[in-house]
Parts: structure tokens; sequence; C-alpha cells
């Protein structure tokens, strides 16, 4: 066995947050840069360049690249070899939200009840997510979403004689419904298979992937293509207002399900993906 403190996964949470809510990937200013190559709409253009703007600001004074600071989804992948030493993981994983929410700036976006609401104040609790994996290591991922993009994804229990043809109208309708809402251009994580909850996890899991990079399962891979490019024909474009630009990437995670079931997620980023990644 070997031994990981869970002061180490508090500290780990808060770098990985304090940083990815301040400094965009260049995955995504790449993105930008390219899609200024070929973005045919002016209005788009100028939004795009904008967007270059703000994420150049908010790394220069140390700013949040977007207000909305989000709520915090933890993925743990906790290898089955490890023992963890200290006080709880998920009471250290918000500490680490917690501290994160100070240094960084970070706006208080979390209620204490769904229906009577209440400020927590501090960004916490995280929404955490634990598999155990072989090994003895401690994968910890942080995903932070603002509700613009994260109201605007969708489920659906399709039947299998939906077929893939339905899969595409879920993805896409979801797209087109949120119009400006979703603030894109878009990161789309879909989730087929499994079950209902299930499915929603592999959706949110899927943004957690390379945007450059494409699933080793052949049929999916290709399903991929397809979508992005759908959804770059729609029209809604930057911010909703028209263009070539809605999504700059696009994943797909896939599990098992039942003999009737089809269930598709879809769980939608904003421009302002937030993401990181530490193995301890
Ligand atoms: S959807 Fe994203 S970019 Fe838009 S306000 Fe929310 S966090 Fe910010």
């Amino acid at each position: 066995m070997r031994t990981v403190k869970t002061a180490a996964i508090r500290d780990a949470v808060a770098a990985m947050l304090s940083k990815c809510t301040i400094d965009a990937e260049p995955f995504i200013t790449d993105s930008f840069e390219k899609a200024l190559e070929t973005e045919r709409n002016p209005v788009a253009r100028g939004f795009l360049e904008q967007l270059q703007e703000n994420y150049r600001l908010a790394g220069q004074k140390r700013l949040p690249i977007c207000q909305d600071t989000g709520c915090d989804a933890v993925f743990v992948e906790l290898g089955q070899s490890v023992c963890l030493e200290g006080d709880y993981i998920e009471d250290m994983i918000n500490e680490g939200i917690r501290r994160a929410t100070k240094e960084a700036y970070l706006r208080a976006s979390m209620v204490k009840d769904p229906i009577k609401r209440g400020n927590t104040g501090d960004n916490t609790p995280a929404m955490v997510h634990y598999e155990i994996v072989p090994g003895d290591t401690v994968r910890i991922s942080v995903l932070p979403k603002g509700a613009g993009c994260e109201n605007m994804s969708r489920i659906a229990m399709l039947r299998p004689a939906d077929g893939i043809e339905g899969i595409k109208k879920v993805v896409l309708n979801a797209v087109v419904e949120g119009g400006g809402n979703h603030c894109p251009p878009l990161c789309i994580g879909v989730g087929i298979g499994g079950s209902f909850e299930k499915v929603a996890s592999l959706a949110k899991a899927a943004l957690l992937l390379p945007f450059n990079e494409r699933s080793g399962i052949p049929h999916i891979a290709e399903l991929e293509d397809e979508l992005i490019t759908m959804i770059n024909e729609s029209d809604v474009g930057p911010q909703g207002l028209g263009g070539d630009t809605t999504a700059i990437g696009l994943r797909v995670l896939s599990c098992p399900t039942h003999i009737a079931s089809l269930p598709v997620a879809v769980n939608i980023s904003c421009h302002a993906l937030r993401r990181a990644t530490m193995v301890l």
C-alpha cells in the first residue's frame, strides 16, 4: 500500500482551481486563432477577438476569465492500493475549494438548499465523483462550470430504434435551444449508453478528455467528427449571434446499456472551459 495524505489532495484542488479559473488553457486560445482564419461572420469575428482580449487581460491581471466561477465537479480516481491518511477526503476537497475561492477571488456561487437557497459563501460543497481504480496513485480532476452552460445540458432516454439519428438530434437540439445562454463557442461532452445516472456522468467526464484527440472506438470517433461538423453548420455562432464557430471541441464517452435503452446526455461547457488534473 502507498500512503497519500488528504492534505495533499486539498492543496492540489486549491492549486488547480486557482490556476484554471484564471489561465485559459492553450487549446482554447489556439482554437480561437484557428477559428479566426475561417470564420466568415464579421460579428462572430469581433466576438472571438474580444474573447481573446478577455483571456489575455485575465492572465495579466490575475483575475478569473469569467465572473461565474461555477459549481465545482471533482473527479477522484482512487487507486485501490492507496491508503488515505489524514482528515476525511471530502472535507479536504472542500477546504481546497474554500482556499481557492479566497486566494483567486472566485465568486461564491453555491447555495445551501435548492429551494430555500442561501449562499454558502465559499463555493462549497463540491460535486465529488469517486472511482476505485487499479494502482497506487490518486488522480484528481477539477471541472468548475458556470450555470449558463450547465443549465443548457440535456439528458434523453431514447429507444434503441431512434439510433444514431436520434442521438444527433438530441445533441443538436441542446446546442440550438441554448442559443447564446451557454456562451458559445462551446466544448461539448456527450454520454451514450449506461443508465439514467451513468450517462449524465459520462457526458460530464467527456469534458475532461483532450479535444484534439478522437475516441479509440472507430464508430464513436466518426460520430464525434459528424456531430461537431453538424453543430458548426447550425449558425448558432459565438454568443449565439450567428457564425461558423459554434463548437471548438466535442468528445463522446460510451458504455454498455440495456437491450431496450439508448440513454444520451449532453453536458455543455461554454468557451470558458476550466479544468485541470493532477496525479498524486
Ligand atoms: S456560461 Fe460560461 S462564459 Fe457564460 S457566464 Fe457562465 S461561466 Fe461565464
